[in-house]
C-alpha cells in the first residue's frame, strides 16, 4: 500500500491510501496486442467513412449537441475515446489535419491496417523491433515510389481549372455534394485571393440554402446596427473600432449617491447625456461615420446615437474586432481619449444583410482598405449542415493551399496505394532478412485503402483489388484505381481524382511512425481511479 499526503480545497491535510491491487499491469506481447486491439477498434469506426461513397457519422456529445460528419479528424475528435492507445489515433488524425488538412480518414485506416498486420506478425513469433524495422524500410520505399508516380498539376492565376478539379475531389465524399462546383470555386477563389490562410474567415448562418453560400471580399460580422432605424448601408465608411465602453457615464452602485430632489436627478441625467453627446461629437470630429464597439450600450445611448446620426455596431466579439481592424487598416482603440482620425479604419461599404423573414441580420464590410480580407459565408438548412459544410470547405481549401505550395499530386481512388503496394512487395523479394515479412505485411496494409474504398462503394472488395492490381502490373499504368463512382473508367487521370503528394506522403510517414511507437510499448501500468 502506498499513501499520498495531500490537502483538500480548504487546505486541510488528508491522506489517500492507494492499494496496490488497484494497479493493473500488462507486459510484453500481451500489452502490445491489447494496444493493437484498442487501436483497431477505433480505426474500424472511421473505415466506413472513407472515400466518395463513405458514410457519415452522427456524434452526440454528452450535452446532446449533434454533429454529423464524414471528416475523419472531426469524427475522431468528437468520439469519447477512453483508451490511451485509441487516443493516439485521435492525435494522429489531428496532426494530419493540422499539417495538411485533408486525408484524415485515410491515415487512420492505414494505421489500423498496419497494426492488424503487425498483430499477425507477432502471432508468427516475429519480434516487435523487427516488425518496426521492416515497416520503416517499406515506408521509405513507398514514399520514394510516391515521388516516382507523382504528376504535376499545372496552374496559374489565369488557369485554375485543375485546382478546381482537385478541390472537387476533396468535396466528393462530403454532405455538400449538391453544390460541388460552387464550393470548389469558392475554395479556389478564397485561396487565390492571396490572404494568409488563417485570415480566411468562415462564417455560417442557419437558414437559406446551401447554394446561397458565397465568398465575401471583406469581413462578415454576426451583428446588426444597434438601432433598427439606422441606415442599412454606409458608403465610404470611416470606422472607429473601440474596445472601451462607449456610453454615458453611469454612477457605480458601489458609491453612494445622494439625490434628494427631482432637480438634482435631472441635473445628473443632463450631465450624463451631455457627456455622451460630447463623446459622440468627438467621434464625428475625427471623421468617423460609423462605430464598432466591443461593449454594449443601453437604450438611452442608442437613441442618442440615432439622433446624432452615428450608426453603431455593439457587442462585436474580440476576434471579429481584430479582423475588422486588419481588414480596414484601422487601429483598435482601447482608451476613448486616444481616438484620433489616424486610427480610423476605412471600407467602401458597410451594409446590413437581412435574411428573409427572420430578424437576424449580419453586417458585411466590403471593399476594405486592406483588400486581403475574405470571408466564406456559409448557409444551410440547419446548424449541423452549416457546420459540416464549413468543415468540407476547409478541407477543400487545404487541398488547394497544398497544391499551391507543392503542385505535385498522386492519383486517387487508391491508385497510389496499389502502386506502392506492388513496389514494396517487389522490394521485399530482394530482402533476405526477416524484415521481408514485415515489408510484405506493409504492402498488404496499403491494400486496405482500396479494399475499404471498394467496400464503401458497394463493390466486391477482393475482386476489385485483384483486378486493379493485375491491371496496373500488366498495363504498367499506376494511374488505375478503384472506380468508386461507377463511371466505367478507372484511370484516375481521366476521372480527375487526385490527392496532393504531400498529403499522401504525410499519411504514410505519420501512420508508420505511430505504429512503430505502439509496437515499442511493452509495459502498461494503469492506476485505476479510486472508487470513492
Ligand atoms: P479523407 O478524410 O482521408 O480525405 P475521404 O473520405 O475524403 O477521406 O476519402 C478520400 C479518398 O477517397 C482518397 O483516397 C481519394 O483518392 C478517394 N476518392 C475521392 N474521390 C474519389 C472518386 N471520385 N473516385 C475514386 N476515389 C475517390
Amino acid at each position: 500500500m502506498s499513501a499520498i499526503y495531500t490537502t483538500d480545497e480548504y487546505g486541510r491535510p488528508f491522506i489517500i491510501v492507494r492499494e496496490q491491487d488497484k494497479k493493473s499491469r500488462k507486459t510484453g506481447i500481451e500489452a502490445t496486442k491489447s494496444h493493437i486491439m484498442a487501436a483497431k477498434t477505433v480505426a474500424n469506426i472511421v473505415r466506413t467513412s472513407l472515400g466518395p461513397r463513405g458514410l457519415d457519422k452522427i456524434l452526440i456529445s454528452p450535452d446532446g449537441d449533434i454533429t454529423i460528419s464524414n471528416d475523419g479528424a472531426t469524427i475522431m475528435s468528437q468520439m469519447a475515446v477512453e483508451n490511451q492507445i485509441g487516443k493516439l489515433l485521435v492525435e494522429l488524425s489531428k496532426s494530419q489535419d493540422d499539417e495538411i488538412g485533408d486525408g484524415t480518414t485515410g491515415i487512420v485506416v492505414l494505421a489500423g491496417a498496419l497494426l492488424e498486420q503487425a498483430e499477425e506478425l507477432l502471432d508468427r513469433g516475429i519480434h516487435p523491433i523487427r516488425i518496426s524495422d521492416g515497416f520503416e524500410k517499406a515506408c521509405k520505399i513507398a514514399v520514394a515510389h510516391l515521388d516516382e508516380v507523382s504528376d504535376v498539376i499545372p496552374w496559374s492565376k489565369n488557369d485554375t481549372s485543375d485546382l478546381f478539379k482537385c478541390a472537387k475531389t476533396s468535396l466528393g465524399s462530403k454532405i455538400v455534394n449538391k453544390c460541388h462546383d460552387q464550393f470548389a470555386q469558392i475554395a479556389v477563389d478564397a485561396i487565390l485571393s492571396d490572404v494568409d490562410f488563417e485570415l480566411i474567415k468562415m462564417e455560417g448562418k442557419v437558414g437559406g440554402e446551401m447554394a446561397d453560400t458565397a465568398l465575401v471580399h471583406g469581413v462578415v460580422i454576426d451583428k446588426d446596427f444597434s438601432h433598427p432605424q439606422m441606415p442599412k448601408e454606409i458608403k465610404d465608411a470611416k470606422i472607429a473600432i473601440l474596445t472601451c465602453p462607449f456610453e454615458p457615464p453611469k454612477p457605480k452602485t458601489k458609491h453612494k449617491l445622494d439625490i434628494t430632489t427631482v432637480k438634482e436627478f435631472e441635473e445628473l441625467q443632463k450631465f450624463e447625456r451631455e457627456t455622451f453627446e460630447s463623446m459622440v461629437q468627438r467621434v464625428k470630429d475625427c471623421g468617423a461615420n460609423v462605430v464598432a464597439c466591443q461593449w454594449g450600450f443601453d437604450d438611452e445611448a442608442n437613441s442618442l446615437l440615432l439622433q446624432h446620426k452615428l450608426p453603431a455596431i455593439r457587442w462585436v466579439g474580440g476576434p471579429e474586432i481584430e479582423l475588422l481592424a486588419i481588414a480596414t487598416n484601422g487601429r483598435i482603440v482601447p482608451r476613448f481619449e486616444d481616438l484620433s482620425s489616424a486610427k480610423l479604419g476605412s471600407a467602401g461599404t458597410i451594409r446590413e444583410l437581412a435574411f428573409g423573414t427572420t430578424n437576424e441580420n449580419m453586417i458585411v464590410v466590403e471593399d476594405c482598405a486592406n483588400s486581403k480580407a475574405v470571408t466564406v459565408f456559409v448557409r444551410g438548412g440547419n446548424k449541423m449542415i452549416v457546420d459540416e459544410a464549413k468543415r468540407s470547405l476547409h478541407d477543400a481549401m487545404c487541398v488547394v493551399r497544398n497544391l499551391i505550395t507543392d503542385n505535385r499530386v498522386v492519383y486517387g481512388g487508391a491508385a497510389a496505394e496499389i502502386s506502392c503496394s506492388i513496389a514494396v512487395e517487389k522490394a521485399a523479394d530482394q530482402v533476405s532478412s526477416i524484415e521481408q515479412y514485415a515489408m510484405r505485411s506493409f504492402a498488404r496494409a496499403l491494400d486496405a485503402i482500396p479494399l475499404a474504398l471498394a467496400e464503401n462503394s458497394g463493390l466486391p472488395p477482393i475482386e476489385t483489388l485483384s483486378y486493379v492490381k493485375s491491371q496496373q502490373v500488366t498495363e504498367g499504368n499506376s494511374r488505375l484505381g478503384v472506380d468508386c463512382m461507377d463511371t466505367g473508367i478507372n484511370d484516375m487521370k481521366e476521372q480527375f481524382v487526385f490527392d496532393p503528394l504531400i498529403s499522401k506522403r504525410q499519411q504514410f510517414l505519420l501512420a508508420t511512425q505511430l505504429v512503430k511507437m505502439i509496437l515499442k510499448i511493452d509495459d502498461v501500468i494503469v492506476h485505476k481511479a479510486d472508487d470513492q
